[in-house]
């Protein structure tokens, strides 16, 4: 089974929209898709406040405005706040939590004209790479329906892919939007760390979480991250810059113009381990991009080996500690007649986190005490420095890096849910990307023999994003 055709991209929709067309008829024609959705990667629809919100825009451009995403439908991540709106991050939990505010990155997409018409799926808080830890059920890939969709944020990969928006937010702590949208053939894209506000994301590990846009196109990608971008007062790491230059990154490009001159760097360990119809299309875009007029250097990230076990003490750390304000009390999900407050803690939580996540904080609680603290976390954030001190030296000899995003296409749903340390390990190739706050997209690169998409990454110095984006339009229209 192959998905269905894509939706009109977000510039294409905010186009015909400023030009005259109904916001309202978008937004009717993308509800009426997320209605229909029989994957699992929607689990709220917003009909009214969508209706309500795609009238408005229609009165702006009657009046004048024009909106650089005006009329286009997006779908948020469940972690991704916003007013009015129920967001549980996929766990129990948070059953019946409304959120009293809107996070910075969709405040500003709604303020461009963008309607929010639906809340996705996702593995519960974030966790996991397969969409299937989530309260609401695992979802299915487009392509193939008894394999899944990647994750964390699986549910909108799964969205764009099968052409339900054009656009989707993610969240990416360590791969979690790159590998979903690898997984089911759409463009995924984790800014520099600290390019989008973290204000209104539900918080898994902070020093390495970010927004993210999961679409069809590169270009659609810079558009609105270029507006959901930049300083905000209400996220101190959210660097004080602006980002419009992203939304030209990719303008009018040929590939050739894209990236001649431009140097690559490959990594000889990201060949290993590779599927065959992985490694295939890998190879198939290091002799494209040489015919396109880039060169390709070998560059090495020694310590990177290193990255799945630094991540799982840091993220699992920021969790433990993040996730100690569900309580029982002031959010979600509260046991039925706790007898002491040490109850009412201990069997909301115990009662409201999956497994995954009570492995996490278990595994966060340990490395943070007070006994193992210099022998885990204190020896983790040194090998984090390492990490990024080799990305600075492979990036003195090269302006990017490609490599695969995933070593495996989309595996078989349940294949890997009861051995967490194999679906800790498909993460392999995103982790270090976290680590180090660098910016990276995955570009969709052809199938292999059976018809699986095939994700390619491309990753950047801090701040080259336009760089990235740029390069990657290039190389998605070679695997044409
Ligand atoms: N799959 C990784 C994990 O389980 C990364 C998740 C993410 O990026 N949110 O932690």
């Amino acid at each position: 089974m192959s998905p269905r055709p894509p939706t009109a991209s977000a510039i294409e929709i905010a186009a015909a929209v400023n030009a005259g067309q109904s916001a309202r008829v978008a937004v009717e024609a993308a509800l009426a898709r997320a209605e229909a959705d029989t994957l699992n990667a929607i689990i709220r629809v917003h009909r009214a406040r969508a209706l309500a919100a795609a009238d408005a825009v229609d009165t702006r451009i009657k009046a004048g405005e024009s909106l650089p995403l005006a009329g286009v439908p997006i779908a948020v991540k469940d972690n991704v706040l916003v007013r009015g709106i129920e967001a549980n991050a996929c766990s129990k939990i948070l059953k019946g939590f409304v959120s009293p505010y809107t996070a910075t990155a969709v405040a500003r997409l709604e303020a461009a004209g963008a309607i929010v018409i639906a809340s996705t799926n996702m593995d519960e808080f974030a966790m996991g790479s397969s969409n299937e830890t989530s309260v609401f059920g695992p979802v299915k890939n487009p392509v193939d329906p008894t394999r899944i969709p990647g994750g964390s944020s699986g549910g909108s990969a799964a969205a764009v892919a099968a052409g339900i928006v054009p656009v989707a937010l993610g969240s990416d702590t360590g791969g979690s939007i790159r590998q979903p949208a690898g997984l089911c053939g759409a463009v995924g894209y984790k800014p520099t760390y600290g390019l989008v506000s973290r204000y209104g994301l539900i918080a898994f590990g902070s020093s390495l979480d970010q927004i993210g846009p999961i679409t069809s196109t590169v270009a659609d990608a810079a558009l609105v991250t270029s507006i959901m971008g930049g300083a905000d007062a209400h996220d101190a790491t959210c660097a004080p810059r602006t980002h419009a230059e992203l939304a030209a990154a990719t303008a009018s490009l040929s590939p050739s113009s894209a990236l001649r001159g431009l140097k690559i760097g490959i990594v000889p360990e990201h060949a290993e381990g590779l599927q065959p119809g992985v490694r295939a299309r890998l190879d198939a875009a290091k002799t494209a991009l040489i015919a396109a007029g880039a060169q390709l250097v070998e560059v090495r990230l020694p310590h990177e080996k290193a990255a799945v076990a630094v991540y799982y003490v840091l993220a699992t750390g920021e969790a433990s500690s993040n996730l100690s304000r569900f309580d029982g009390v002031r959010y979600g999900h509260r046991t039925a007649k706790p007898e002491t407050l040490g109850e009412l803690y201990a069997k909301s939580r115990g009662e409201g986190f999956g497994r995954e996540v009570r492995r996490r904080i278990m595994l966060g609680t340990y490395v943070l005490s007070t006994g193992y603290y210099d022998a885990y976390y204190k020896k983790a954030q040194q090998v984090r420095r390492l990490i990024c001190n080799d990305y600075a030296n492979a990036f003195a000899q090269c302006d990017l890096l490609l490599g695969p995003v995933s070593p495996t296409t989309a595996f078989k749903l349940g294949e890997k849910l009861s051995d967490p340390l194999q679906m800790y390990l498909s993460d392999i190739f995103t982790i270090a990307t976290n680590l180090a706050g660098v910016p990276a997209i995955s570009v969709p690169f052809g199938a292999d023999a059976t018809g699986l998409p095939v994700g390619l990454q491309l990753q950047a110095p801090q701040w080259a994003d336009a760089l990235l984006l740029r390069a990657a339009a290039g190389l998605m229209a070679l695997s044409a």
